[in-house]
């Protein structure tokens, strides 16, 4: 892993963290597939992700040089489109309802593939299918992580807001509590697009700011990593990953491995906040 300048190994707590110019998608392949070991009833799915994570690492290699400095457009860029298409074609249709959505994206015309790109950057899942999202969303990360892993400080707008990527704009995936160095204990949100990360304080909700109704709730046998911040007030929650209790822990895999926890808030009346684009809601 290169040295980034705002990865927090000096002593100042940094607003930002952007993902390392290598990214993070190899170390995200062997997580889903350690997941998938101990998951049984989710082991196809999280073997599938294994799958997508390591075309994403491979493809990401040739993104960087592929695409000018900047994220807008994406979706109209031919680079992009190639990407989602070599997904497409790399991906080992294991069973016939994979095999069917990836003859989709390969048959899809280039304003499909724009329109698909444009949905999921907006975070609007009801326009297109659930099945598709999930590589359409790989596709934009491959790019988008790498922009975001070039960036420069100056390119970074303030991390003023409290729950959107100040980088791209996203909603979070979960939220990770760091080891080592300055940022040791502290909480970062992981941006669910472009991979990069946000300082915020903890016990406190992301949503609405409040400290008052901060609850936890964990489900046993998932290793006590993953628990779910809940906040009373806003009835919002958001999914905290722990790297001191273990260290691989990784914001997309764990996530589909602890979807359990996601059904227990929901029967407690919260609702999320952000979203895993890799497992989109009615996917
Ligand atoms: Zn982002
Ligand atoms: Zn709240």
């Amino acid at each position: 892993m290169e040295s980034n300048p705002f990865d927090g190994s000096g002593t100042e707590i940094p607003a930002v963290r952007l993902p390392p110019t290598d990214g993070p998608f190899r170390h995200r392949a062997a997580r889903f597939r350690q997941l998938a070991r101990s998951r049984f009833s989710l082991a196809g799915y999280l073997n599938l992700m294994a799958d997508l994570a390591e075309i994403q690492a491979s493809l990401g290699e040739q993104a960087a040089a592929a695409l000018p400095p900047g994220m807008s457009g994406l979706p109209e860029n031919p680079a992009w489109r190639a990407t989602l298409r070599s997904i497409a074609d790399r991906l080992k249709p294991g069973e016939a309802g994979l095999a069917s959505l990836l003859d989709r994206i390969r048959r899809a015309t280039d304003e499909e593939l724009a329109a698909w790109g444009g949905c999921v950057l907006a975070g609007d899942f009801d326009r297109t299918d659930a099945g598709i999202t999930p590589f359409v969303a790989a596709a934009l990360q491959v790019h988008m992580t790498s922009l975001a892993s070039r960036l420069a400080r100056e390119d970074i707008g303030p991390a003023q807001t409290g729950s959107v990527c100040p980088v791209c704009g996203s909603l979070p995936v979960a939220a990770l509590l760091q080891t080592g160095g300055a940022v040791h204990g502290l909480r970062y949100l992981v941006c669910s697009l472009c991979g990069s990360e946000w300082h915020r304080p903890r016990i406190q909700c992301i949503h609405c700011g409040s400290s008052k109704k901060v609850a936890y709730f964990a489900i046993e046998g998932l290793g006590g990593a993953v628990k779910a911040e809940g906040c009373g007030d806003c009835m919002t929650y958001v999914k905290i990953m722990d790297r001191d209790k273990d260290a691989a822990v990784d914001p997309f895999a764990d996530d589909i491995a602890s979807l359990a926890l996601d059904l227990l808030m929901a029967e407690e009346g919260y609702r999320r906040l952000g979203f895993n684009p890799l497992l989109v809601p009615g996917g």
